[in-house]
This record gives structure tokens, sequence and C-alpha cells, in this order.
């Protein structure tokens, strides 16, 4: 097997389209040696010797060792430097690179191979004996993190106490001669924490350093963003071992990072940031103020310091030349990393660049006008769940702000919540239902975890490309970086900010678009769904062949829905009309009364409410399908809960107290989810289904006379096993349709289905369909069913079942395509056998997932239906479900 790849000198042995055995960051490398851009030659590890690395206890295969030697002794030659010698060493980068960019995740371990011997041949050789001893102490606090296990912390210690001690406030204050003691210390301070010596052999170093990429693969922190973006383990690592080029060389040398386009929103022009004398990380970490790019955006910025289009004409002409070539072959935005050592360019790394939803959907857009990309594309480009960040709220432009702070505008989108200074404990608060905003000096990928469970995110320091500004956009998070105001006090728990004090659990709202920290909860304003949303939503919309409903019932989510674009209702669910307080009384009376003539006096009651309600949807849908469900929750939900209420039913029906917490008791069950519900109420107490039906066809009948508009009722019978239970009840509701027509003198528009929730209507969903004009699968009683799991006991121990493989995603969450996925097939094959064009649609919550709106389109289905924000998710995912 060939182990290992190499690129650089204008060719590679792969290419971009060896991602999944190069990683990304090595098919990207050898993609743009290929292209004959300035890449610092390397070779790849590829990612199946990180598979054969855990599925052979952590040994590597036999034949990898001579394939590195071999690729080594070739790069020495391109390179013109010895690995290890001393006289002319060749100094390396090792870098991780998975198929998934996992930004933090892998540490990267620079100027591998120095040693006291090396680290003198590079001071002679380069004649600048700071710049080695600088690298030299680099590379070992780098090499101690990552590969040995020392933290960075001790290092960092030691450098401020040398600094303190000669009131030096620089690193670039610190003299070849005081490096040199800086790295005696640090060798100690190594020796100290291990027991052993910091290893001098480079060949030792250069297996330390693959031996911990590797091994990081299945650290915490990994296996955390994994789950979290679901990206399977087996997919594994690559290794990428590159010669180092230098930005830390002095005045005309430099490193930075840009994007193509601004990843925040989306317009065209580079954007980036770059440090001179510096190496590597420091861009991001933040260790000094990058300065800008260009100058329009360092005048944007309001920023002091010159940008690289002023101090380095030449070398911002050559890489803006390099940022087209790369965006145009790429046909996608560049995130690009970049290092210019002694005036000369080297490219370091290109990806497609993360960015916000609002980058995503104009460069998505611009990208069409520029014929870069067609609008299919654009369609594919735009991750459907991303889209939630755009359907939020803002803050009221009227609204008076108390800004406690200002920073830097790291990730749009406005948010509130309470003030939270630790990761775990915002996840936890978070868990119990508060919204938090989490408050770091910085975030590291420790935090992760913390800032996926926050509203927002603000961080006293770090640049608009520093770690948390990368993960919020990633994230959707609003976030406001390098707040340099706040002064936080982990003790008390406090921090402070233009002379006040804020403390932990106070509520503050983010401003992640202008990069204000507010004090108090601002109000919120609903977007605005036009310009290149709507777009490229007509894209989808022409590209999907699934129709989009909503879950919806009351007016105002209707209105929500049909605003995002829904078009009809997949499922408005009844017995939520029961609950308001002007008719839970006569609900309950009903629910109570002893016979049937006491019932049927109540649903008379009942019965106008419910018809405004039906007519208030056919106002706002109009013309497009209404499947109503009837009613489906046990009775006992509806029961009085208190004395008052209790007496309050007796004062309405002159029944007795006594009496009424008698029957109470007797509609009880032990299991409710499996017992007296759905259309077996119907059977039992059929004047239930019958006022219902009576309020949908009156409804109809009324907002016809109205608007001259015709509704559109699909009514639809819940928890049906048997095709009996439907014949039966189909029957009855035909009946109130024609004495509403026969009554009103409107002829009601309707169809009668039932809902596929049980794996028995799914196995005879033949015979079912031999009744119902429609089927609508809900998931969520179908799944519960299919795995004999009640959802809402799950939550105790779904955690464990997905930390032991059992399930991969939560089945309440993505639908289990194998099992209730084959129950839905089932259904559908039969279904469409026993009745050609029988209409199917999904409602469970499923019917917002992209995963599972995937499978729906597989499958078959006419439309899914979702809640009202999931709406445009739906869309958008059902367009790429088709194409
Ligand atoms: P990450 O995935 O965290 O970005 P990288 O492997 O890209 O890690 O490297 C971290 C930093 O080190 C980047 O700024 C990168 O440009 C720099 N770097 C990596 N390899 C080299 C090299 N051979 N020469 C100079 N700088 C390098
Ligand atoms: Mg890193
Ligand atoms: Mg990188």
């Amino acid at each position: 097997t060939k182990w290992v790849y190499a690129f650089g000198g204008g060719s590679a042995d792969g290419d971009r389209e060896d991602r999944n055995l190069l990683g990304g960051k090595g098919a990207n490398l050898a993609e743009m040696a290929k292209l004959g851009l300035p890449v610092p030659p390397g070779f790849t590890l590829t990612t199946a010797v990180c598979t054969a690395f855990y599925e052979n206890d952590r040994s590597y295969p036999s034949d990898l060792n001579d394939q590195v030697e071999d690729a080594l002794a070739a790069l020495e030659t391109k390179v013109g430097k010895t690995f290890g010698d001393p006289s002319n060493p060749l100094l390396v980068s090792v870098r991780s690179g998975a198929r998934a960019s996992m930004p933090g995740m892998m540490d990267t371990v620079l100027n591998l191979g120095l040693n006291d011997e090396t680290a003198e041949g590079l001071a002679k050789l380069s004649g600048d004996r700071r710049f080695a001893l600088d690298s030299y102490r680099r590379f070992i606090t780098m090499y101690s993190d990552v590969v040995l296990g020392v933290p960075h912390a001790t290092f960092e210690e030691i450098l401020e106490t040398f600094k303190e001690e000669r009131d030096y406030s620089l690193d670039t204050e610190i003299s070849a001669e005081e490096w040199e003691e800086v790295i005696v210390e640090y060798k100690a301070a190594v020796k100290r924490a291990l027991d052993f010596p910091f290893p001098t052999d480079p060949r030792d170093q250069l297996w330390g350093a693959i031996g911990a990429v590797f091994g990081s693969w299945m650290n915490d922190r990994a296996n955390t963003y994994r789950r979290m973006y679901d990206i399977p383990s087996s997919w594994g690592t690559a290794v990428n071992i590159q010669a180092m080029v230098f930005g830390n060389m002095g005045d005309t040398s430099a490193t930075g990072v840009a994007f193509t386009r601004d990843p925040s929103t989306g317009e065209k022009g580079y954007y980036g940031e770059f440090l001179i004398n510096a190496q590597g990380e420091d861009v991001v970490a933040g260790i000094r103020t990058p300065q800008c790019l260009t100058e329009s955006m360092r005048i944007k910025m309001n920023d002091h310091l010159p940008s690289m289009e002023t101090a380095m004409p030449d070398v911002f002409a050559q890489l803006t030349e390099v940022f087209d070539n790369l965006e145009n072959h790429y046909r996608d935005m560049q995130d690009i990393e970049f290092t210019v050592e002694q005036g000369r360019l080297w490219m370091l790394q290109t990806r497609n660049g993360k960015r916000t939803t609002k980058a995503a959907l104009k460069i998505a857009v611009d990208m069409v006008a520029e014929k870069l990309i067609t609008e299919d594309e654009a369609v594919l480009r735009v991750d459907p769940t991303q889209l939630d960040q755009l359907l939020h709220p803002t803050i009221d432009e009227s609204y008076t702000r108390d800004v406690l702070a200002k920073g830097l505008p790291a990730s749009p989108g406005a948010a509130s919540g309470a003030v939270v200074f630790d990761a775990d404990e915002a996840e936890t608060r978070a868990a119990q239902g508060e919204k938090v905003i989490l408050v770091r000096v910085e975030t590291s990928p420790e935090d992760i975890h913390g800032m996926h469970a926050a509203q927002a995110i603000v961080t006293a320091r770090g640049g608009m490309t520093s770690h948390a500004a990368v993960v919020a956009r990633g994230m959707g998070r609003p976030c406001v970086s390098g707040a340099g105001e706040i002064r936080i006090d982990t003790e008390a728990l406090t921090f402070t900010t233009r002379g006040r004090v804020i403390k932990d659990g106070d509520i503050v709202t983010v401003d992640g678009a202008t990069g204000e920290v507010l004090m108090g909860e601002a109000p919120m304003i609903k977007p605005e769904m036009t310009g290149d949303f709507a777009a490229l939503m007509e894209w989808a919309d022409k590209a999907r062949r699934m129709t989009v409903r909503t879950n919806a019932e009351t007016p105002a989510d209707v209105q929500t829905a049909k605003e995002f674009g829904a078009e009809g209702i997949g499922l408005c669910r009844t017995e939520h009309m029961f609950f308001d307080a002007d008719r839970i009384a006569a609900v309950r009376e009903m629910i109570l009364a002893e016979d049937q003539m006491g019932r049927v006096a109540a649903l008379a009651k009942i019965l106008p409410m419910q018809r405004d309600d039906f007519a208030e949807i056919f106002r706002i849908m109009e013309d497009r399908p209404c499947t109503i469900r009837l009613l489906d929750p046990p009775l006992h939900e509806f029961l009085p809960h208190t004395e008052e209420d209790v007496h309050a039913v007796a004062e309405a029906t002159g029944l007795p107290v006594e009496g009424l917490w008698q029957r109470a008791k007797d509609l009880s069950e032990s299991n409710p989810m499996l017992g007296h519900r759905g259309c077996r109420l119907g059977i039992t107490f059929p004047e239930i289904y019958e006022m219902q039906a009576r309020a949908i066809f009156e409804a109809q009948a009324l907002v016809e006379k109205e608007t001259g508009v015709k509704p559109v009722a699909e009514v639809m019978i819940p928890l049906v096993a048997t095709a009996k239970e439907l014949e039966i009840l189909k029957v009855r509701v035909e009946a109130v349709a024609d004495d509403v027509d026969r009554e009103t003198g409107v002829k009601p528009k309707y169809l009668i289905g039932t809902m596929i929730e049980l794996p028995r209507a799914a196995l005879r969903a033949g015979d079912i369909a031999a009744h119902a004009e429609f089927f609508s699968f809900g998931t969520n009683d179908l799944t519960q069913t299919t795995f004999g799991l009640s959802r809402d006991d799950a939550g105790k121990f779904l955690g464990d079942y997905l930390e032991a493989g059992i399930f991969e995603k939560d089945p309440f969450v993505s639908l289990d395509q194998d099992g209730v996925g084959d129950l839905v097939k089932i259904a559908v094959d039969r279904g469409r056998a026993a009745r050609p064009g029988l209409k199917l649609g999904i409602c469970g919550e499923h019917g917002g997932d992209p995963a599972s709106i995937h499978f729906c389109e597989s499958a078959g289905l006419d439309y899914v239906s979702c809640s009202p924000y999931r709406v445009p998710i739906a869309r958008l995912a059902a367009a790429q479900a088709a194409l």
C-alpha cells in the first residue's frame, strides 16, 4: 500500500479529489502544488494509516517507516537541506488534516528538527541568531504541549516572569542571548515535569509528533466535535509533514490568514489579517493585535497600523492574484493561510471558507451572477440547518441601547441571556432551560460545548479570526470578540466595564452585527425574507419536487408559516384548541358528562369555538390544503386538577363534586400513550368527532361564503391500527359533511385520511388505503411504537445509547431510516398499490430535519410538514434532496 503522498515543486502525487485519503489540508496542498502555486514541499501520511493504526492496536503498518524515510530523502533533495544536519538543517511542520475540517481540534507542531546543534546551524545559515532561537523556543513550547503533554502555561509563566524581571512588555524586546537563557529554563521545566529530557533526535521528534496527531484523533475534544457535527470516527486523520518557511525572519517576513470574500457578510473583497515577524498561529491566537490585509478593511475598522496593501505592496499584489486564481479554481470562497519569508510568498493552506448564513447566501447568489456556478449549485451550497440563523429576530432599531462594551462584530445575530463565565456552567444551565451568554477572556477548543449551549459568546480578547469568532460563526451563535473594555474576574464571577459591575446571572444582550454588548434584554424584531434569501429560495422552489407544509394551529403560527412559504397545513392539532381559558370548562364538562346527552350538550358549547378556530385558519390559508387531525390525546389530559377546577365544573353542570372526582379517577390510565386515545375515542364517543367534523365543514362554508375562496380540508383520523376503525369513522364524518352541505348549501371540499403511526397500520396499509384518501406519517408516534420507546422517558438513557454507539442519532430528531423508514416504505408501497394516487406526507418532527427530508424524497412522499420556523429549512432541504 502507498501510505505516503508527496507534494511540492509544481507537482504532487494526489490532488483535491483525494480528500478522503489525504484529508482536506493534504488534498488542497497537493492541488495548490499542481496549480504551480508556491507551496513549501512536503508529504502526507494518509488517513488509511490512521485507520490501520487504530485497527492494529495503535501500531503502524510495517512498511510505513521505509516509505517515510524515502519521502524524507526526496524532500531533502527538493529543498537542498538535510533533516538533523547541524550545518544545513531541514525543519518541518507536522500538521493534522482530517477529511472534514475540524478547527482547532488537532494541533500543529512547527520548526520540528531543532535541537541545540541544529539551532546553531540555523543561526549561522540565516545570519540571524535571534530568529533561530525564537524558532527553537517556539518549537519546545509547541512540542511539549502537543506531544509531551506539558501544558503551554508552564512556558508562558517562565516567559512572563522573565519579562517582568527585565521590565519588558513585548517578546520582540528579548535578545538572542536572553532567548538562550529562556530555552535552558524551558528544557529544565520539561525535565522536571516528565522525568526525562526534551527529545533531541529529530527522528524521535518526528515520530513523536506523528503519533500525537494520530493519537489526538481519539481525544475527548475531537470526539465531542465529531459527535456534534456527525463526523464518523472511522474517517481518520492524515498527517502532513512540510518543509518550514519562516514568517519570523524580521520585518520583511510575516504570516497571515485571509478569506477571498468577507465571511461575515459575504461582501466581495479580500478580507484578512497578518502579523509582521511572526510565525504560524500567532494571528489566530491573538498574541499580538494583527494588522488588516487591505486598505479598505483598515479604514473600515479604523485601525492605525498600516495594512499589508501599503506595507508590502509587491507581495500583496502577488497574494491577491493567488486569491483570484484559487477562487476561480475552486469556484467557492477560500480560507487561506500564507507566510511571507523575507519578501517571498508561500501558500500554506486553502479550503472552502466557513461563513455565516448571510454570507453563504450572498456568496452563492453573487457567484451565480458572476457565472461561476449555476442556480442548482447555489442551492446545494447553503446548509439548510444554517438558515435557522436568519429566521430569528434582530434587535429593534428604535430601541435605546444601554451599551456595556464594544468589541468586534465577530458573528452576526442577536441574543439575550444570563451571563455565565464557564463553559461547563453554560452547558449545565442551558440544559436546565436557562438562556445563557458565555463571557470569556478568550475561548479554546475546551469551551466548544459551552459555546454550543450558549445563546451568544463574548470574549475580551481575540480578533475577527480568533477561535471564538471562527467557531461561533460556524455554529451560528452571535459573537462579540475582543471586547477589551471588559475585565473578567473569574473568582468573583463578575465583569467590570465602563465603571459598572455585571454579575453572573445578570441579563445582557449581545449584538453580533455591531459588536455591542447591551445591558438587559433588548426587544427583537422579525427578519425580512427578501434579497439573497428570496432569490435562493426561489431557485430551491424550482428545484424541489415535494411540497412543504407546516404543523400549526394558532393563527399566529399559521401566519408565520405562510410567510415562510408553507404551502398548506400538514398537521393541525385540534386538542391544543381545547385548552384555552374560555373553553376548558366546557371541555371538562364534556369529558365528565355521565351520558351521551350530557356530552352532546357540552359539545354544543365547544362547536362554535372550534368553528371559529378553523375559520380563522382557512382565512389565512385560503385554498391551500389543511390537514386537521381529530382529537388524539387521552381524555384525562383535560381533567380538572384542583379543587377550584372541579368546583367550576360542578357549578356549570350541576353535578356533585364527589362524583366528578370519581369520574376523573375512572378515566385515568396506567399507560395513556397506549390507552384510550386517538380514533379509539372516536369509536367510543363518536359525538366528539362528529362535532369536530361539523366545526370543520361549517367553517369551510362560512369562509367560502365570506371570501369566495374554497377552503380545502383534509380530515385526519389518528392512531388507526385497523381498516375497520377508519371505515366506521369515515362513514360518520361523511354523513356530517352531507348534513352541512344540505344546511348551508355549500359542498365542502375535503378528503378523509389517516395518520400512519402504528406499525400495524404501516403493515396493513393496503387495507387501510381502501378507506383513506391520504396517509400522513406520524413519525413521532411511529418511532415510539416501533422502538417500544416512550419519547418522554427516553431522555434518561438516550445519552448512554448514543455514547455506546447503539443509536447514531436520536431517533426522535432524525428518522431511523432502517427500521421506522422500512415501515414507511412498506406503507407507501402497499398504500399506493391499493389506491393509486394516494396522497402521502410526513408530519412528525422529522419533517423539518434535512436528513429525514432526504429520506422522504427517496421514499416518494408528496410533501413534508414541519414547525413554522423550519419551513424554509425544509424547502431548501427538499430541493437539495431532489437535485
Ligand atoms: P490548523 O489546522 O490549526 O490551522 P495548521 O496545520 O494549518 O493548523 O498550522 C498552524 C499554523 O502553522 C498555520 O498558521 C500555518 O500556516 C502554520 N504552518 C504550518 N506549516 C507551516 C510551515 N511548513 N511553514 C510555516 N508555517 C506553517
Ligand atoms: Mg490549530
Ligand atoms: Mg490551518
